[in-house]
């Protein structure tokens, strides 16, 4: 019989979940350990640019995601002052057309969860939670040449595997051991406080299935549908200090300092922005933490170590992408992982150096964006005017939608 190598996965995001499920479809065995107890109902709306719903579609999950997805079919983006729609830009059939896939807009847990289900009917595949991993030790064996890698667990002394893959999330220590990696994390000065609401909650006028932005100085705020159209999810996102704990993600958000942020905005975003208390609904405030951008291959992959999704390359979330590139990294990483002729540490070099500069481009992108976005005085003039002239020229990004060169992915799913 033939003995599959095996990959071993810290970290079970979607960064860690999707490169499973990729490297199990590439024929190797994985192991994934989760520092969790268990997968929680963890985080809020995500949007999946045509560039990641490639990636999920050739692993045969479009099905299941559309059953929990929404797709939008308009972006628009208005003034948080006057109201007033700046531009726009066709989603739904439209962008199907230009780019061979849809845009969806989905709840991270159903996500996380159509990964994971994926993952539990694929032979060769053990998920681990309650079981973080601690230390990493490279394992060579001069006897029969073999290298390998392990990890220590408080469980287990030592795991042995063929290659590692660390995607611990932002706040990642396990990046650390690979030598290049040692960008320190830094407060941005940027803070999301994110809500969900149930639908009917929801002023009708905002009810339907686009994707609004709306810009303030210093501050913007996103909401579209998720969870089939059952919640809207709003996101607003803030210039301001960091809270006091830093180390954790996810704090309760405060209504009244948000109300503080928000003052000039126009009474149809502030009825959506109070509708989410009214209805006995709770901000959750998370500190958006970042690295400088990817340098260079040695980043991402050292010998049979490599590195994927926020653990690699956290972002601003201003291109909506940070979930896009990690399930991007998990389809190139599958990639490389089936040129079985080639020794393991070259294959992972091979991923490093098709990942690191889009990983890096995103990354600067969506910084720019940012300003951009929280733009003011002249500058926001120029923004507006720019939107008004130019709309969805101004708005689509083909070099992103597209997907990375490099990577070729078949209209149709993997059996
Ligand atoms: C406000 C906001 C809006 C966003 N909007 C979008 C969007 O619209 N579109 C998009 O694509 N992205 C978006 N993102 C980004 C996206 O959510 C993240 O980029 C993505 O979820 C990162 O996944 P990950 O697997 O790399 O990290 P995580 O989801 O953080 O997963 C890391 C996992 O590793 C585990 N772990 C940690 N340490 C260890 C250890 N030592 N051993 C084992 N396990 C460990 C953690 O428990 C966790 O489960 C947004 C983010 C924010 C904050």
């Amino acid at each position: 019989m033939l003995i599959k190598p095996q990959l071993l996965v810290a970290g079970g995001g979607i960064a860690g979940l999707a490169a499973a499920l990729a490297a199990s479809l590439a024929h190797w065995d994985v192991r994934v350990f989760e520092r969790s107890e268990q997968f929680a109902e963890f985080g809020a709306g995500i949007q999946l640019g045509p560039n990641a719903v490639r990636c999920l579609r050739h692993w045969g999950l479009l099905p299941a995601l559309q059953a929990l997805a929404v797709q939008p079919q308009q972006l628009q983006v208005r003034s948080a002052e006057s109201g007033q729609v700046l531009g726009q830009m066709a989603l739904g059939q439209q962008m199907q057309e230009r780019y061979g896939a849809p845009y969806l807009t989905i709840h991270r847990a159903d996500l996380h969860r159509v990964l994971l289900q994926a993952l539990q009917q694929r032979e060769g595949v053990h998920i681990k939670t309650g079981e973080p991993v601690l230390q990493v030790a490279n394992h060579s064996s001069p006897l029969n040449n073999h290298a390998a890698i392990a990890v220590r667990t408080p469980m287990r002394d030592s795991i042995e595997g063929d290659a590692l893959l660390i995607a611990d999330g932002v706040w990642s220590q396990l990046r650390y051991t690979v030598q290049a990696a040692n960008a320190p994390l830094w407060f941005t000065g940027h803070l999301a406080y994110r809500a969900l609401l149930p639908m009917e909650a929801v002023p009708p006028c905002w009810r339907a299935a686009n994707v609004q932005v709306w810009l303030g100085p210093r501050w913007h705020v996103v909401h579209y549908p998720v969870s089939a159209g059952r919640l809207l999810n709003i996101v607003v996102l803030v210039q301001g200090q960091a809270p006091v704990d830093l180390a954790s993600w996810d704090h309760a958000g405060n209504a009244h300092v948000l109300a503080e942020a928000l003052a000039g905005c126009c009474p149809a975003l502030q009825a959506l922005v109070d509708a989410v208390t009214a209805h006995g609904m709770q901000w959750r405030l998370w500190p958006l933490m970042g690295r400088k951008p990817v340098s260079g291959s040695q980043e991402m992959a050292q010998g049979l170590m490599a590195l994927a999704g926020d653990a690699a390359h956290p972002m601003l979330p201003y291109l909506a992408q940070g979930a896009g590139m990690a399930i991007e990294d998990a389809a190139m990483l599958g990639h490389a992982l089936q040129q079985y002729e080639a020794p393991i540490a070259t294959r992972l070099q091979h991923y490093a150096l098709l990942r690191w500069q889009r990983n890096a481009q995103v990354q600067q992108r969506a910084w720019r964006n940012g300003q951009i976005f929280h733009a003011q005085g002249l500058l926001r003039w120029g923004r507006d005017w720019g939107m008004r002239l130019l709309g969805q020229r101004l708005m689509d990004m083909p070099w992103l939608y597209q997907g990375p060169p490099g990577l070729h992915l078949d209209a149709h799913p993997l059996p």
